[in-house]
């Protein structure tokens, strides 16, 4: 029974982590720490070497990360190094979805196709045609508004 309890903390931390990640995306990146996100909104040509500064974020999610491995580990609430678990899994699942499969940081699994990886692909898409800071749209990742779902031009002429 334990086990089961430990995967459902580690399955609920994950998708937990979408709308986390979502509303740091929003409020927080585009917010007041836009300033280390702005680099990540830049055309290709303009950015130098392999890091942006927004890969400072990685960062700071690992800091709650860690800190559950170290709460699971000293003291008796075993239980919550599994939210460590999750929100590992949730920035493997980022890195290699949004930064691999989306902005191509390495050139693995591009030949990637289906209904769903094509409407992640026009979300973020869509989140990326804009250069500033306010006004975006689509800022989780894995969860998308059912319009992506659909080709651009369909869903642009719907919205006019
Ligand atoms: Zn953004
Ligand atoms: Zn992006």
């Amino acid at each position: 029974m334990t086990a089961l309890l430990y995967i459902g903390i580690t399955i609920a931390t994950v998708l937990f982590m979408e709308f986390v990640a979502w509303f740091a995306h929003k409020y927080v990146m585009h917010g007041f720490l836009w300033d280390w996100h702005e680099d990540h909104h830049l055309p290709h040509h303009e950015k130098d070497g392999f890091f942006e500064k927004n890969d400072l974020f990685f960062l700071v999610f690992a800091i709650p990360s860690m800190a559950s491995y170290i709460i699971g580990s000293v003291t008796p609430h075993f239980w919550v190094l599994f939210i460590g678990v999750g929100i590992s899994i949730y920035g493997l699942i980022y890195f290699l979805i949004h930064d691999v499969y989306i902005h191509q940081r390495f050139k693995w699994f591009r030949q990637l196709d289906s209904k769903y990886s094509r409407a992640i692909l026009r979300a973020h898409g869509a989140h990326h045609a804009k250069r500033e800071k306010e006004d975006g749209e689509s800022f989780g990742l894995l969860i998308v508004n059912p319009k992506y779902f659909r080709k651009r031009s369909e869903w642009k002429q719907e919205a006019s």
